[in-house]
């Protein structure tokens, strides 16, 4: 066992939101593994590279660079030495995110990433895989879920607040697309550990699911 805490979900179930806050409260480390996929993702945009197959991305990968760092505790993802997180948390990067993460090289690399980040402190480690995957053996496993309609209502609220354009239909259906291929895909697809708790937030504050988590945690003696 580690001393680690995995949320796994789907996207849009506040996984982030509730993880920055617990890493706060534990003083652990706050890995969000979504934005190396999307680091990736960006990469793929910007060079024109369509994420069909292994091949196509082995040649790629050799020419990516991701590294993590943390500056006052918030993560930096560098990609080829530039600092992206200005630039990942668009739906399309999320949307590209979901076909790249589902290459089987692309994965290796970055569960190999992760795993080194996690050998050396105490993490709280958000993404699809972390539970089942990347840290089979963390103590805490929680997987984090709310019903399509609300975390497509979540994401709308967050474009509205933050002035873009956006339409509620539509996130509806991105969603429901984005986690059909993350359950569905050959490698690591999104899926509850066995030994991982379910938390619905559909009708949770985040200070509900915040006090839950740390209830558990504590049941475990993290
Ligand atoms: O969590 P976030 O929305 O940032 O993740 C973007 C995409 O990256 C997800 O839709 C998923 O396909 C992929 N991902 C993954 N494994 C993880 C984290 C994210 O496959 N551990």
């Amino acid at each position: 066992m580690i001393r680690a805490i995995a949320i796994d979900g789907p996207a849009g179930a506040g996984k982030s939101t509730i993880a920055k806050r617990l890493a706060a409260i534990k003083n652990f480390v706050y890995v969000d593994t979504g934005a190396m996929y999307r680091a990736i993702a960006l990469y793929c945009i910007e060079n024109d590279i369509p994420p069909v197959d292994d091949e196509c991305m082995s040649q790629a990968l050799e020419k990516i660079n991701v590294t993590i760092d943390y500056l006052d505790g918030e993560q930096i993802v560098f990609l080829n030495g530039e600092n992206v997180n200005g630039k990942i948390r668009t739906q399309q990067v999320g949307n590209m995110a979901s076909s790249v993460s589902a290459i089987g090289k692309v994965r290796e690399r970055m569960v190999a990433l992760q795993q080194e980040l996690a050998r050396t402190r105490s993490v709280i480690m958000d993404g699809r895989d972390i539970g089942t995957v990347v840290l089979p053996d963390a103590l805490v496993k929680i997987y984090l879920t709310a019903s399509v309609e609300i975390r497509a209502k979540r994401r709308y609220d967050e474009y509205v607040e933050k002035g873009v354009e956006c339409d509620l239909e539509t996130l509806k259906k991105e969603i429901a697309d984005r986690d059909h291929r993350d359950m569905t895909r050959e490698h690591s697809p999104l899926r509850q550990a066995e030994d991982a708790v379910v938390v619905d937030s559909s009708y949770m504050t985040i200070d509900e699911v915040v006090a839950e988590i740390l209830k558990i945690a504590d049941e475990k003696g993290l």
